[in-house]
């Protein structure tokens, strides 16, 4: 598989909710020619894909950083929904590593991902499980038709992983999913990052699907 090569068209600045769009990450490997990877900065309750990933917490229920600016930009029907999934499907939440859709509701995405990194300051520190926050968000990603998908650097905030460790989970997230969905339906794999010193460890990390 191949992550296919941005033009430089692409690869210039372009605001994205007050930040700027870093280097683009390009690759080779096994899986979809045509899917793209790029490394924003910025608000990604601001980007117009077709789905967005929450970093939530097990609860579903909204919390700080990313998750409450989701819901905040979402709007209430998102906490109805989430609400709806705990009293149907979810009655003990989400567990780590695990996600699960709602629509986007306000935000200009049709579709919210959440997930629920692992907490390493709380001794959540399986690596494999925060891989897993963005494998399954692909899987529902590619299950919902979705040709754009933007995450947060997941597990990268209040729960304590570092940029670097981020970085790697993403791309063994993406090598893994390209390598099983080489037909999939997602096409573009942002990640926005709210902290530009993100950014180093992200280019680092994807340059090597090359
Ligand atoms: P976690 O609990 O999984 O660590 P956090 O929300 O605390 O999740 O942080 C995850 C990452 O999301 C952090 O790098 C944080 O700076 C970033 N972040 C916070 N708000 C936003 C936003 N609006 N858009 C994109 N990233 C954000």
């Amino acid at each position: 598989m191949r992550v296919g090569r941005v033009d430089d068209a692409d690869a210039g600045n372009e605001v994205v909710g007050g930040g700027l769009i870093g280097p683009v990450a390009t690759g080779t490997g096994m899986g979809n020619w045509n899917m793209r990877v790029k490394i924003l900065q910025g608000d990604i309750t601001t980007r117009s894909v077709d789905a967005i990933v929450n970093a939530a917490n097990s609860t579903l229920l909204g919390g700080g950083g990313v998750d409450g600016a989701i819901h905040r930009a979402a709007g209430p029907r998102l906490l109805a929904a989430c609400q709806e999934l705990r009293a149907t499907d979810l009655p003990y939440g989400l567990a780590p590593g695990a996600a699960v859709s709602t629509p986007g509701f306000d935000l200009a995405a049709r579709w919210i991902i959440h997930t629920v990194g692992p907490n390493h300051h709380a001794g959540q520190t399986n690596k494999a499980l925060l891989v897993s926050c963005f494998s399954e968000s692909l899987r529902i990603a590619d299950s919902l038709g979705a040709a754009s998908v933007a995450f947060p650097a997941i597990g990268g905030g209040v729960y304590g992983w570092t940029g670097h460790q981020v970085a790697e989970a993403a791309r063994t997230a993406l090598d893994g999913f390209m390598a099983s969905h080489p037909g999939t339906s997602v096409e573009l794999v942002e990640f926005v990052l709210f902290h530009p010193e993100l950014e180093a460890d992200f280019n680092a990390s994807l340059e090597e699907l090359r």
